[in-house]
Parts: structure tokens; sequence; C-alpha cells
């Protein structure tokens, strides 16, 4: 298969700082978009995978799924892209498309296992597909999302995962006007939870550890705002909550959280930390309530999410970096420091 040589950033080893790579893309297949990347930002799933910490990390690693870009190059059959269009991939490029989930818009629980933008087997080029920390992608149209130029491109590069993330499970348990809703964790995902929850008309209630962003979380929607650390605060809002988005990247305790929901109450898990989360049986059984869990969103979901984020002027508030702030960024996002998605400007990696 012929191929395209380009720059990327990326690791050759899980403690190893990220740097410029040489990586081979495919020349587009006949349903293929070649899209040259223009921001590409930094989830903190990124920061897992490049560190193994979810065990499963192939070297070297190319990480980004939260890209937009424009088209350059097109397959010729190709139908629903043109040269010049701006284009987003999230975090699939592929799955099987005919297993019952790939045929009900759920491509992400694919039964074969969808193919991931990044760290997943590269059924063309054999090795593993490369993420969008890099010039360029090609993807078949059928996972390729259309992008309104009304937004500012580099806000809206995080919704191609931390907006879908946080707006399918939103969808799924019926958010809307009359609940009051929980959102744990004002990071990437969290702020987007917080804009879409609002967006939907939810009474919005935010829980952080970090006093330095209770003010903000206002800003960005919140109706109330609790500092997680302080059991007083905590105890206030036992039993009032109908629903509780759960964006943790690191250990903490839920049963502090399922006792807040009311009867029938659902907490949902986005965050992905490696360790264990106990759970009391009695924060479920007194209560009725609800463990769960959801990953990204189908492609068509995302299209739906991306279309609702631009009627309603919806972007993710950013830090636009260039690649060699990378490496000090995952360090600051380890602290929680930052408001609240870099975003690498891809003209910056040559
Ligand atoms: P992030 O920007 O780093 O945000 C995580 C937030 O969690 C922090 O800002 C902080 O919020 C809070 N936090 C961090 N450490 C904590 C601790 N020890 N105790 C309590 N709170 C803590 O990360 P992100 O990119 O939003 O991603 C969040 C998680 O979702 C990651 O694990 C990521 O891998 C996962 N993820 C899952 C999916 C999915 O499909 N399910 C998709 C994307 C990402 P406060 O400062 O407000 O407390
Ligand atoms: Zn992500
Ligand atoms: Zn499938």
């Amino acid at each position: 298969m012929e191929t395209k040589n380009i720059k990327a950033f990326g690791t050759e080893a899980a403690e190893a700082p990220l740097k410029t790579l040489d990586i081979q893309r495919r020349t587009v297949l006949s349903h293929d978009v070649e899209i040259e990347i223009l921001y590409c930002g930094i989830c903190h799933s990124d920061l897992h995978s490049a560190r193994n910490e979810w065990h499963g990390t192939v070297y070297p690693i190319v990480p980004g799924h939260e890209i937009v870009g424009r088209v350059t190059k097109i397959g010729d059959h190709v139908k629903h892209f043109k040269i010049g269009d701006l284009a987003g991939v999230g975090c699939m490029v592929d799955s099987c498309r005919e297993c019952e989930h790939c045929k009900n818009d759920l491509e992400q629980f694919c039964d074969e296992g969808s193919t991931l933008t990044f760290n997943s087997p590269d059924v063309h080029l054999g090795g593993q597909t490369f993420g969008g920390y890099s010039q360029s992608i090609v993807v078949d149209e059928n996972y390729v999302l259309h992008i309104s130029d009304k937004l500012d491109l580099a806000g809206v590069a995080p919704l191609l995962c931390a907006g879908i993330t946080t707006y399918s499970p939103l969808k799924h348990w019926n958010v809307g006007p009359g609940q009051k809703v929980g959102i744990v964790g004002i990071g990437g995902l969290g702020h987007m939870g917080i804009k879409l929850a609002k967006a939907m008309g939810a009474h919005v209630v935010v829980f952080t550890t970090s006093l330095s962003k209770t003010e903000d979380a206002k800003r960005l929607g919140a109706d109330e705002v609790v500092l997680s650390t302080d059991p007083e605060q905590m105890a206030k809002y036992a039993k009032s909550l109908n629903f509780i988005l759960d964006c943790v990247s690191a250990e903490h305790n839920i049963d502090s959280y399922l006792n807040l929901l009311k009867v029938d109450g659902t907490l949902t898990l986005v965050g992905a930390p490696m360790e264990p989360l106990p759970v009391t049986s009695f924060s479920l059984i007194l209560g009725r309530r609800s463990f769960a869990g959801s990953a990204i969103g189908g492609i068509a979901e995302t299209q739906e999410m991306l279309d609702f984020c631009a009627e309603h002027n919806i972007t993710a508030d950013i830090e636009l970096i260039g690649v060699d702030e990378v490496n000090n960024a995952y360090e600051r996002l380890l602290k929680g420091d930052i408001k609240y998605r870099f975003v690498i400007d891809m003209a910056s990696l040559k």
C-alpha cells in the first residue's frame, strides 16, 4: 500500500517524554478522506495511554483523539466531504459495521472492538493506529464528522471527545428541565458536562476539589458549586440529585456521591481511573439507586452533539499551546492546573 511520511508527536516508552516522530499514513483509499490537522485537544486518556496506566499501550504511541482540520484529499467514492471542508475525528476511526451495536449507531460498543484513533491495531498498515498529535490523518468518511464554520475551531476540537463523552450520558439518562444534576470534577470532561447539562435545561450542581475553580464554575453555567472536600457542604446535598455525572480521572470516594442521589437516581461514571472504586451495598439498596458507566458516543450521536453545540454556541474553554509545551501540559493536567482543556496548535509541529 502507498504511504506518505509525516511528522507526529509521541513517545517510545511510558517513562520517556513525548518528542517529534516520523510516522506513515496510508494514501487515501476509495472511501477515505485525508485531513490536514489544525488543532488537537489533550484528553486525560492521552496521558493514561502514553504512560501505560491502563496497561495496554503498544509503543511508539501518538496520542490525540480530539481532531479538527481541513480535508486535503478524498477517495473516488467519497460522498459527504469535498476538498477544503472542515472535518473532525474523535475517538474511533472504524468498527465492524455489521454487529447489532454498529447497526444501531453504537459503534463504541462494537462486538469486534472499534478501531480507536490511536493505539488500536491498524488493519491497513499493520502496527498500531496513530492519533491526532500529527500533521494529518486518513480516515474512512463514515467515521469523520462535519464541523460548523460558525464556532472557534480550536475550541471545537475538545468536543470530539470531552463533548460527546458528556453529551451521550446526559441524553441517555434524559437530563433536562426540572432535574437537579451533579457534575463531579471540573476538568476537560466536567466543564463540558456543566455547559451541556445547562443547555439541556437542568439545574446544575458542580462538585470540585479545587477551591480556585468554585467561582469559575458559575461562569461555566453551574447553579451551585460544592467544595467536595468539605463534609459539611456535602451533607447539605444528601438525597437531592436526580443524576450525577462523575468525570474524575483518579481514585475517589464513590459512596459519598451515591448518597447524594434521590430514590431511583443514577450515578454514571465516565472518568476512567485504573484503581477499583469500592461501593457500599447500602448506598445502592437504600434508594434503589444505580451505579452506571458510559463510553464516548456513536458517530451519529457525535454529529448530533456537534450540531447542538453549533446551535447553542458551545465550545470548550481552552489554553492553546505548541507541541513543545505538551510534556509540561501533561504535568499540569495531573495537578488539575488547566482551565479547562489544552489544545495543540498543530502548525507548531515542524
Ligand atoms: P482532566 O481534565 O484531568 O479532569 C479531571 C478532573 O478530575 C480534575 O480537573 C479534577 O477536578 C478531578 N480530579 C483529579 N484528581 C482528583 C482526585 N484525586 N480526587 C478528586 N478529583 C480529582 O481529565 P479529563 O480529560 O476530563 O478526563 C477525565 C477522565 O475521564 C479520565 O480518566 C479520562 O481517561 C476519562 N475519559 C473517559 C471517557 C469515556 O469514554 N468514558 C472519555 C474521555 C475521557 P476538580 O479540580 O474540579 O476536583
Ligand atoms: Zn478522550
Ligand atoms: Zn461492530
